[in-house]
């Protein structure tokens, strides 16, 4: 597939190949571009910004409503590229185009949305006589740098609030997955005059580096790893900067939980994706009192996860994003394993597949839960008092989602309250996610926050205009 610039196709250099990870097989290729046409990029996108600002919100709603319904006549078509490109099992791909559709739907809704307010000046000193209000206004170009686990509905969580609220847009998809979000963009492209959306493949430290650092970029939105988003935040100079970054989510399960939903959340919660979850559960902190039981039931489910070709409808697990993926995971096992811990289910590795594992005796000090392990873990953590499981979930440098599980008011309330997280979902685990809230993570876990509204409101700037009317 080719690079999407000014309205034209850019494929006139050196090209990466794009494997499948569960065949092995290339399935297409993406220009590796280089600086010359970032600044090829960047320039087509500022000079876009007037035919998009001059549209009306009327009309770039439609258009969006428009971009919705030609995504969802060739949902058959971008489920599959998607499980082709990154292993994850058909059905799961069926629900992030569902996702996805939704997001584009509450954005186009939104950007009918987009208005200020009146200020009452008189409530400050030396303010009376004053007529002021405010005007929310495009920040100019959106550059959007997107991972691979789930990379079309990320990467649509940052173009759609974006051009509602009329920035110009330039797309940097990740390299291991780039093809759906550059396919979805030929479909944008369709709606929206040349210019106002674009995408540049290319490696991030090169590419995306370019981006952060130009002085013709207004707004950086990124997803992705802790790592990368702390370089981002260090080069991105005055320009606005979002980041979604990792997670290492904790899911406590108190003695009076309901054992059952609290296994199923688990099922759902750290294999979903073959773990490869921003917000996945990785840390399952459970009381001693229903320690035994919660095990138990969580090794039989486990053994009913069935793993295997991605295409299959019934497949619940699939490969993850490459094979040296698969072996870090593999690593971090094993070395927990070294220190102490029991596998009691699953725990080999398959070229880039990994068996959904339960792993036991895990002390909040292996570096299986210290870092964050992108592959379909559940580490059990057991603790004896509500305050210890409160103290371990923490005791992280990530803070993105959480769950809890009890039956009782106010444990449910004092876990919520104390937890450090941009979100705490009680009787639900943390890789729950509707597409309109708001979405972003405490600590390191990154800054700002995605959902339409709010991606909206982080992608435009405020203007205040007063009218001296004495
Ligand atoms: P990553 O390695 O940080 O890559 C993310 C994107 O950044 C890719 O497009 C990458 O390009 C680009 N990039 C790499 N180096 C860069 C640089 N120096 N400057 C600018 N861009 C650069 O992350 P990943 O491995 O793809 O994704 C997994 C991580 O994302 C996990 O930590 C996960 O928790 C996190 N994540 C967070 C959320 C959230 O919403 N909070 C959601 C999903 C995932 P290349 O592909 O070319 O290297």
């Amino acid at each position: 597939m080719d690079m999407l610039i000014n309205g034209e196709h850019v494929s006139d250099m050196d090209r990466e190949d794009v494997i499948n990870p569960y065949t092995g097989e290339v399935i297409d290729s993406v220009p590796i571009a280089h600086l010359n046409n970032v600044d090829k990029v960047i320039k087509a996108a500022n000079d876009a910004k007037e035919s998009l600002q001059e549209m009306s919100a009327f009309k770039i709603s439609n258009k969006l409503f428009a971009v919705c319904e030609k995504l969802k006549e060739n949902k058959d078509e971008f489920s599959q590229l998607l499980t082709e490109e990154v292993g994850k099992p058909i059905s799961e791909s069926y629900v992030e185009l569902d996702r996805s559709i939704e997001t584009l739907k509450l954005a186009a809704e939104e950007a009918k949305r987009i208005y200020g307010e009146s200020v009452p000046l008189d409530a400050g000193l030396n303010g009376k006589g004053f007529f002021a209000f405010t005007q929310k206004l495009p920040l100019g170009v959106v550059a959007a740098i997107t991972p691979f686990n789930y990379p079309l509905n990320l990467t649509i969580h940052k173009i759609a609030p974006a051009i509602a609220a009329k920035n110009t847009v330039i797309i940097k998809p990740p390299t291991d997955a780039p093809l759906t979000v550059m396919k979805f963009a030929e479909l944008v492209n369709e709606e929206f005059p040349a210019g106002v959306i674009n995408t540049i493949t290319g490696y991030g430290s090169e590419v995306g580096d370019a981006l952060v650092a130009s002085d013709d970029v207004d707004k950086i939105s990124f997803t992705g790893s802790v790592t990368t988003g702390l370089m981002i935040a260090q080069r991105a100079g005055m320009k606005k900067v979002t980041l979604e970054l990792g997670g290492n989510d904790p899911l406590i399960v108190l003695d009076d939980a309901d054992v059952d939903a609290a296994v199923k959340g688990v099922i759902n919660g750290a294999y979903l994706n073959a773990g490869q979850v921003c917000m996945g559960v990785k840390r399952i902190i459970i009381q001693e009192g229903i320690y035994n039981e919660f095990k138990a039931k969580l090794v039989e489910e486990t053994s009913k996860i069935k793993m295997g070709d991605p295409t299959r409808k019934d497949t619940q697990l699939g490969t993850l994003i490459s094979q040296k993926a698969a072996k870090q995971v593999e690593e971090a096992v094993n070395n927990a394993v070294d220190d102490g811990a029991e596998i009691l289910i699953g725990g080999k590795r398959d070229g880039a597949f990994f068996e959904a594992t339960v792993v036991d005796n895990v002390t909040p000090d292996m570096d299986l839960v210290v870092r964050e392990t992108f592959g379909p873990i559940a580490p059990l953590i057991k603790v004896k008092t509500i305050d210890e499981a409160i103290q371990i979930a923490n005791d992280t440098e990530y803070g993105l989602q959480a769950g809890i599980f009890t039956e009782n008011y106010r444990n449910a309330l004092r876990c919520a309250n104390e937890i450090e997280a941009g979100t705490v979902f009680v009787n639900k685990q943390s890789t729950f996610r509707t597409d309109n809230m708001p979405f972003g993570g405490f600590k390191n876990s990154g800054s700002g926050k995605e959902g339409i509204k709010y991606a909206v409101e982080e992608m435009t700037k405020t203007k205040l205009i007063g009218l001296n009317l004495r």
